[in-house]
């Protein structure tokens, strides 16, 4: 019997953090998922204040407020029950202090990180690359994931589009973006040992790895 887990997924943008997880998904079909970039791109997609709001910081590569996407993610967070996956977020030193305030008193604190590694040259071209079908967050990939039908969603068919912040400029400010603010971030949960990093330049390559990683905890005692 495995026990639950609780996942952060961390990387740069393009690090297959999504493909990941979709993969994770079908292993183990009881998961819970959020991505805090989803939950944003719905809202500006659906002209929400919130949408309004965050596509300005978005669009620059920038991170949103500590306060605005902690609050849409704990309303995700509190309808999930015990093991789960999470995508985007914590992403700074204080949206990880906030979680863990969050989860500590329900003894559901992130029982492990990990970080996917991804050198930079792999990640720019992946991006340029990349196409999401917003309402579902499918991304595709123009070499190694293609949709059945170029430009549709193989699920609903419906079109796929270009990130706002899937552009070289956006990208750069992004990786270093991620860079600084991770460092601490990881430095938290390295501090509580639950910190593992895979590197690989591939998500076949990846996946593997993961998945033992994640099999390894969930046979941990609690
Ligand atoms: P990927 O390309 O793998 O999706 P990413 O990190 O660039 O990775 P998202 O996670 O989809 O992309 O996030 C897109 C944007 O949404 C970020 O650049 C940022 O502006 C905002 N965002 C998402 N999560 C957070 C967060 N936890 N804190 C602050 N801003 C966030
Ligand atoms: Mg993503």
């Amino acid at each position: 019997m495995l026990n639950p887990i609780r996942l952060l997924l961390l990387g740069p943008p393009g690090a297959g953090k999504g493909t990941q997880t979709t993969k994770l998904l079908k292993q183990f079909p009881n998961l819970k998922t959020v991505s805090s970039g989803d939950i944003l791109r719905q809202h500006i997609r659906n002209g929400t204040r919130i949408g309004v709001l965050a596509s300005q910081f978005i669009k620059q590569g920038k991170l949103v407020p500590d306060e605005l996407i902690t609050k849409l993610v704990f309303k995700h967070l509190s309808t999930f029950n015990d093991s789960w996956i999470l995508d985007g977020f914590p992403r700074t030193f204080i949206q990880a202090q906030n979680l863990s305030q969050y989860l500590n008193p329900l003894n559901r604190d992130i029982s492990l990180v990990i970080e996917l590694d991804v050198p930079d040259s792999v990640i720019m071209s992946r991006i340029e690359e990349r196409w999401v079908h917003l309402p579902s967050g499918r991304t595709y990939n123009d070499t190694y994931s293609k949709p059945k039908v170029p430009g549709l969603d193989d699920i609903t068919g419906e079109p796929l589009v270009k990130r706002s912040d899937d552009n070289k400029l956006a990208m750069q400010t992004r990786l270093k973006e991620y860079k600084t603010t991770t460092a601490p971030l990881k430095q938290f949960y390295k501090d509580r040992g639950i910190l593992t990093t895979i590197s690989g330049d591939s998500s076949d390559v990846i996946f593997p790895i993961l998945l033992d990683a994640i099999l390894e905890k969930s046979r941990e005692a609690l």
